[in-house]
């Protein structure tokens, strides 16, 4: 976190940028969900102090490095273990876990469906561009079935990874999907998903300018339409009727597919219900006796 630190609550999106010039290709779908997520932390009037923004290995392990908040770049596919210790140590702080398709849907696999079974209070942000931008463009778990790619020249043969249906099913209390190129709609559904009491998954369609020319702007913005504007009036309480909208194919739904309050992983755990672990007082624990236990 830079010098600017500040405990009023009237920071303006300006105010969470670093001042680093981002990385990223010009064009890339990375920038507009830059833009959500300042926007969203200044309309919630948060302050810089309470946010941690963890990334991973990717085009999107860069966020923290531009948006001026304490910030943590773990290694590849281990961002959520990361943002659940961090919150166990101090649970009033917003973990705001962002990463990439591949780094959450694929080597991190494990720790999604883990996290989201616990309904520990983290906002995970996935940028979704279906395809490896940071090696240069190879298949990625979401890539489309048939794509040709570096690593799949005659077309990917494997089916895609639905991050939609599968948080539904492992148990995330609220799951949304926004789309790069409509920031302030995108910048809704992460408030939503930040102010949300329990784990909420904001999967978010990132056009790759550089490597993925088939699932571009252009593309999506035939292809999406908004859950809340759709005239079946889309029950966000209702697993069975998101489940559905979530294996649609033909229009792709953007939007909250499901929401329903429970209890969380945090308020729990009994050790720490009364107030977060680094406000207790452990002069009296043993170190040493306590290892000894263990080793
Ligand atoms: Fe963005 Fe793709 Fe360039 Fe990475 S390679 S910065 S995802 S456009």
């Amino acid at each position: 976190m830079g010098k600017q630190k500040s405990s009023k609550k009237d920071l303006k999106p300006e105010d969470f940028n670093t001042g680093k010039k981002p990385v990223w290709c010009s064009g890339c779908g990375n920038f507009g969900i830059l833009m959500a997520i300042r926007q969203a932390f200044a309309d919630l009037g948060l302050n810089k102090e309470e946010i941690v923004i963890i990334s991973g290995i990717g085009c999107s392990d860069k966020y923290h490095q531009y948006i001026d908040t304490y910030g943590f770049e773990s290694i590849h596919g281990r961002i959520l273990p990361v943002a659940m210790g961090i919150k166990l140590a101090n649970h009033n702080l917003k973990l705001i876990a962002i990463g990439g398709d591949g780094d959450g849907y694929g080597i991190g696999m494990g720790h999604f469906v883990h996290a989201m079974r616990r309904n520990i209070n983290i906002t995970y942000i996935v940028c979704n561009n279906q395809i490896y931008g940071l090696t240069t463009g190879q298949a990625s778990p979401t890539s489309d079935k048939g794509l040709i790619t570096k690593s799949t020249p005659f077309g990917n043969l494997e089916e895609p990874v639905n991050p939609i249906s599968l948080a539904i099913v492992s148990g995330a209390t609220y799951v949304a999907r926004g789309f790069a190129g409509d920031v302030n709609h995108l910048k809704k559904l992460i408030i939503a998903g930040i102010k949300h009491n329990g784990f909420s998954l904001v999967d978010v369609f990132q056009p790759c300018v550089t490597f993925n020319h088939v699932n571009t702007y252009d593309w999506f913005n035939k292809k999406v339409y908004k859950l809340e504007n759709n005239k079946d009036k889309h029950d966000t309480k209702n697993k069975d009727a998101a489940l559905k909208k979530a294996m649609e194919n033909k229009k792709l739904p953007i939007g909250v597919f499901y929401k329903k309050k429970k209890i969380t992983y945090e308020e729990e755990v009994e050790q720490i219900k009364k107030k977060p672990l680094i406000k207790q007082d452990i002069s009296n624990i043993r170190i040493n006796k306590l290892m000894n236990e263990f080793i």
